[in-house]
């Protein structure tokens, strides 16, 4: 991991919903020194915001599932006129997202929207940006200068494009998209710095994960903006979760990105959990709640593994708040190794599972009873962890293997019957 490239801090919110700060590490315009936010994660509502309850509701829960910031849309007057209400009734920082109608932004800006997103293809016209621009600097408000590949207007002129702007990347594959990207993005700050404002975080996403790693690289080297990161129409979550990933994690462990949003044709709260579990994987950001370990089954699974490893994952998002690490393994061959730092396991046998805390056995169970057995062991950890009598991570017996032909399964029976010979000895860590 490279560290994070310092920007020019940008701050989202108010004293009600909290503020969010965006990139840092370089002095602020008045020479007040920053340290790089950690990466916030954005969403965006897929509901009509002028449906005041369900666009109040759909914040809340993505809010509760972690979204930092969330954007909404308003391409019509009466989505405008809603945000007055909806923002009183959130806790989260809402930015509006702008498109073709610059007076949208101003409605925006006049019912208490915390931040802007402009996109240079659809609202160009240098006196209407110039006007967002200084109502935005009169109530403190920043600006995300958002260049999507599928609507920057030279794109229509490829061939043309290509040959005067593709030599300037020749080493790029996309070397006339990102030459237009930028160009657009030069001539669009250009109003901004004439207005004096530098309060601006920039995007330049694009539905190729290859082209997404090449712009914001690029444009990483020639503006000290704070990033927002994003891999544009990724599509349904089944791929366009490794599309996104593919993206950004090739961008963040290069110490670029101060915010990022997964995009999915499907329910935003996926989209803000993958992202929180994106970053608390890079350890860009500090985990909050629980840290499941699963093995991926194999042959010698003898319990259904993927509904318990799920019904433990979803029942456990909703209740445990400590980063416990949680391990669910379907033997015990892997099983002591892998889930050697967990704070709870089970070892699942032939219809049975053991359960230990900190490497300490706390039950043997049958199958039925390690899910309801399991959740009680984890909220009982975390109840000590809360009260000072545990520490997360810190394991006080090393976990011996269980006898395979023993407690973990009906192998007695076997052995009773001369069928198998008990081994002398139990290979752990090898498959
Ligand atoms: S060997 Fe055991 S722990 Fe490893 S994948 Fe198979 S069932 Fe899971």
């Amino acid at each position: 991991m490279l560290p994070r490239r310092p920007t020019r801090q940008v701050v989202v919110g108010d004293s009600r919903v909290g503020f969010v700060r965006i990139g840092g590490g370089l002095p602020m315009r008045d020479g007040t020194p920053t340290e790089p936010a950690p990466v916030s994660v954005q969403t965006m509502t897929a509901g009509y915001t002028h449906d005041i309850e369900a666009c109040v509701r759909e914040i809340n829960k993505l809010a509760a599932a972690g979204a930092d910031i969330v954007r909404v849309a308003v391409p019509e007057k009466k989505d405008t006129e809603a945000l007055r209400e909806i923002i009183q009734r959130v806790r989260v920082p809402i930015v509006a997202d702008v498109h073709f109608h610059f007076q949208r932004a101003l409605e925006a800006i006049e019912a208490g929207v915390h931040k802007i997103r402009l996109n240079p293809g659809n609202i160009s016209d240098r006196a209407q940006v110039a006007e967002v621009i200084r109502a935005c600097k009169a109530k403190g408000l920043p600006i995300r200068v958002g260049v999507n590949e599928g609507s920057i207007i030279e794109r229509r002129d490829k061939q043309k494009r290509m040959k005067e702007l593709g030599a300037v990347f020749s080493q790029h594959k996309h070397g006339y998209m990102l030459a237009i990207m930028i160009a657009k993005l030069e001539e669009y700050l250009d109003v901004f710095y004439e207005e004096d404002f530098y309060d601006v975080t920039i995007s330049a996403k694009s539905m190729d994960a290859a082209m997404v790693v090449d712009a914001y690289t690029e444009i990483s080297k020639r503006f000290d903006h704070p990033l927002h990161l994003g891999v544009t129409h990724a599509g349904p979550k089944e791929t366009g979760c490794i599309r996104s990933v593919a993206a950004l994690s090739g961008l963040l462990v290069n110490g670029i990105g101060d915010t990022i949003r997964i995009s999915y044709a499907n329910d935003p709260i996926y989209e803000v959990q993958d992202g929180l579990e994106l970053l608390y994987s890079l350890g860009l950001r500090t985990r909050k709640g629980v840290d499941l370990i699963a093995c991926p089954t194999c042959g010698r699974i003898q319990v259904d593994l993927f509904t318990l490893v799920q019904d433990v994952r979803t029942q456990l998002a909703d209740t445990v708040t400590v980063p416990m690490k949680v391990a669910v393994m379907g033997c015990i061959v892997n099983g002591p190794g892998e889930a050697e730092g967990a704070d709870v396991a089970v070892f699942a046998g032939d219809r049975r599972g053991i359960i230990y805390v900190q490497g300490e056995k706390v039950a043997n169970v049958p199958e039925a009873e390690i899910l309801p057995r399991l959740l009680a062991e984890c909220m009982g950890f975390q109840d000590r962890v809360l009260r000072g009598e545990a520490k997360l991570g810190e394991k006080k017996v090393e976990i011996t293997p269980p006898d395979p032909l023993g407690e973990l399964g009906s192998g007695w029976e076997r052995v009773a019957a001369g069928l198998v010979e008990k081994p002398a000895t139990l290979t752990v860590g090898k498959t």
